[in-house]
């Protein structure tokens, strides 16, 4: 069984219990990490909190120097990181060093941003202040992350935490534990004050533990809104800070005037990226009537030609999908979307976890295919008799994480952007898409709390501070 790394060293958990971890890509198992309990997420929290005045009093300059020390380490072994992604998660190789590079790259905007996160010098009101504000951290902070990017997702949230001065500890999610051992030992090798990072593996017991004490003051979570929002409740009792980022059921929205080539290959890689498990996936297609057979046929063609298979192959377009159960969900979505008259137009057939990619038409906007976020490779395209149409199915949903837009009128596009209820909007880009230095982050049910992503990031793990000096009226 694996360690824990907690206040600076590897050590042995207290709990006896552990969690297999295995390959999606052969069903094996290739490891075992500590199910955490209690007593280790109270040790983990304890070093947190002995290391909150040290962070703090290390400039930001020194923070950012501790990161770059991360990032050299995240260099050093990419190969090996991008292939154990891979391994545990299951997704084309090509994808884990997009994944790898992403942080590689971003690693300036959090540690190098926080250097520039400045406060503001306020006019005061009366004569003889000076106002001013500036950022501070919240204090400990759980890092809690999903599977589908075990690197990129919860880096962005430790390296924001780390330049802010946030204290961490990081629970990974108990599918892909072991690209966390990496992160881990990137701080276990760097000069970053002892308890400042801390690993504690486990299943969702665990996170509830660590969401559950009362010296932790901040909690990022990326995962299912069901579990954000049970984390939500928990943390308001003690009015703790929540970064939530969830999950959603984005669109594409393509109108009559647009490029249907181009518009279907973005859906395709939009649905199919990482087996379609991406929480801003491409899950709804709503084309307008005029466009719409000629898509379908369109997005068909371009979907059949997608290699399933052995995901550390160069030529492989979609890997096996995480577990069982993500691929039930699948299913169970398609099956229902055709009992109720949607046709399957290629795919929808699985071999242990390899699932071919689907594409389904005649999809109304009342099915659960329509609805709920489905996670897999699939393609539902529903039609709309116009533009209008297509916006309000569009903003028909609890979710709201990113949508596009595909046309030739600029008219529409501004008009959509405007319109489209989403954190992010895109045109004649799939929806599936995140730019660096933008702010990534859901409207409605996918999301709160502030923004993943450069300054976004370390503005939303910091509170801020008004000071006023009065240097003359006394
Ligand atoms: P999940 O919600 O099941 O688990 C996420 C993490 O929360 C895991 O580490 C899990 O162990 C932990 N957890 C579970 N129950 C908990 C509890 N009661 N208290 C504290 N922690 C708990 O999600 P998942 O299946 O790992 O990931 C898929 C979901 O993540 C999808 O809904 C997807 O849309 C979403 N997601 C969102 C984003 C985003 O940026 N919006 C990014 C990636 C994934």
């Amino acid at each position: 069984m694996r360690e824990l790394y907690i206040d600076g060293e590897w050590v042995d958990a207290e709990s006896a219990e552990g969690i297999d971890v295995d390959s999606p890509v052969t069903g094996e198992i290739i490891d075992t990490v500590p199910d955490a309990n209690a007593q280790d997420v109270a040790r983990a929290v304890a070093a947190a909190e002995r290391a909150r005045q040290e962070l703090r009093e290390m400039t930001a300059f020194e923070r950012a120097a501790v990161l770059d020390e991360v990032t050299e380490y995240f260099e050093e072994h990419e190969d090996e990181i991008a292939r154990g992604i891979t391994e545990e998660e299951g997704k084309p190789i090509h994808e884990s060093y997009d994944e790898t590079e992403y942080v590689i790259n971003s690693s300036d905007d959090y540690g190098h941003d926080g250097i520039r996160l400045f406060g503001d010098v306020v006019p005061s009101e009366h004569r003889g202040r000076f106002a001013y504000t500036q950022h501070e951290p919240y204090g400990p902070c759980a890092v809690i992350s999903p599977w589908n990017f075990p690197l990129e997702v919860p880096g962005g949230s430790i390296y924001s935490a780390i330049a802010t001065a946030n204290p961490v500890v990081f629970k990974p999610a108990e599918e892909t534990p072991l690209t966390a051992y990496h992160i881990a030992e990137a701080f276990a090798q760097s000069s970053v004050p002892d308890g400042a990072f801390n690993l504690v593996t486990g299943a969702g017991g665990t996170g509830a533990e660590l969401v559950a004490d009362e010296r932790i003051r901040l909690i990022a979570f990326t995962g299912s809104t069901e579990v954000g929002q049970e984390i939500a409740k928990t943390a308001a009792e003690r009015n703790a800070q929540c970064l939530l980022e969830m999950g959603g059921k984005d669109p594409i929205l393509v109108l009559d005037d647009a490029d249907v080539e181009h518009a279907a290959a973005s859906i395709v890689s939009g649905s199919n990226w990482n087996a379609g498990q991406v929480c801003c996936g491409t899950e709804r297609v709503i084309a307008t009537a005029g466009v719409h057979d000629a898509l379908v046929e369109e997005v068909v063609d371009q979907t059949e030609e997608l290699v399933v298979g052995d995901p550390f192959e160069a030529g492989t377009n979609v890997g096996p999908m995480v577990s069982d159960r993500i691929q039930q969900a699948t299913h169970e979505h398609v099956d229902e979307a055709v009992g109720r008259g949607a046709t399957v137009r290629t795919g929808g057939e699985s071999e242990g976890l390899y699932y071919q990619p689907a594409v389904l038409s005649g999809v109304t906007a009342d099915m659960a295919i329509a609805r709920d976020e489905t996670f897999g490779p699939v393609t539902p395209v529903i039609e709309a008799a116009d533009y209008d149409e297509a916006i309000r199915i569009a903003n028909d949903s609890k979710y709201g994480l990113q949508a596009a837009l595909f046309t030739d009128s600029l008219e529409r596009a501004h008009d959509a952007a405007n319109r489209l209820e989403a954190g992010g909007v895109f045109i004649n880009e799939t929806n599936n898409y995140w730019e660096r230095l933008l702010p990534f982050g859901g409207y409605k049910q996918s999301g709160s709390g502030g923004r993943y992503g450069s300054k976004w990031h370390l503005e939303a793990m910091t509170q801020t501070k008004a000071v006023m000096m009065n240097y003359r009226d006394y």
